[in-house]
């Protein structure tokens, strides 16, 4: 099953242990003065937002390389493409560079992905990741999430989902988020549970 108590990627710095919490952007800027509070683990990466013409990248990619040496960075990310908002071909080189830093380090992915799946799965065919490359905050449907499970994808869910892509992910490839989202993860999995297989008979 599922794990329903981890929040796989959350924007919130209070989140309780177990949650994979997403650096805010400014910790690039100042790598050095970021205090991890102990036991927790985080994200770390450059939004594709902030993926601008004329944005410190080649400084703060030099940052994300210190901060991902780190043991309380488990995961790089959050990363990705967005058609919809910034520069999507200076975006494709940042994402390339994020996703060989994170196997450099053999640290995981965690994938911002809107409208760009085509791009997504050639990255993934070209660069053959060993770290598991997830997409976060998934809201499509069942074809595009076999087309993502079938190449090695994992899957996480958070306020707004597709019930037939929940039903479409094995559930040990599934993992549940609160994203920026002001609900906590038991909405989320109170949300997701009707959708998932039924517990296995013992
Ligand atoms: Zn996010």
């Amino acid at each position: 099953m599922p794990d329903l108590l981890a929040d796989f990627h959350t924007h919130r710095l209070d989140a309780p242990a177990g949650a994979t919490i997403n650096l805010p952007p400014h910790v690039l800027d100042a790598p050095d003065s970021w205090k991890p509070r102990p036991g927790l683990n985080y994200s770390a990466g450059i939004h594709p937002w902030n993926v601008m013409p004329g944005a410190p990248i080649n400084r703060w990619l030099q940052s994300l390389e210190q901060l991902a040496s780190r043991p309380e960075v488990t995961a790089v990310g959050e990363c990705g493409l967005d058609r919809l908002h910034g520069d999507f071909a200076l975006q494709q080189n940042v994402f390339r560079k994020q996703a060989l830093l994170a196997e450099r380090f053999h640290k995981p992915l965690i994938i911002h992905c809107v409208k760009a799946q085509a791009e997504l799965l050639r990255f993934h065919k070209e660069l053959h990741p060993h770290a598991q490359w997830t997409v976060h905050g998934f809201r499509g449907n069942a074809l595009a999430a076999r087309q993502l499970l079938a190449a090695g994808f994992d899957l996480s869910f958070g306020r707004h989902f597709q019930p037939e892509a929940v039903r479409a992910c094995p559930p040990d490839r599934l993992h549940i988020e609160t994203d920026d989202s002001d609900i906590g993860l038991a909405e989320v999995a109170e949300a997701i549970t009707p959708f998932l297989p039924p517990p296995a008979q013992e």
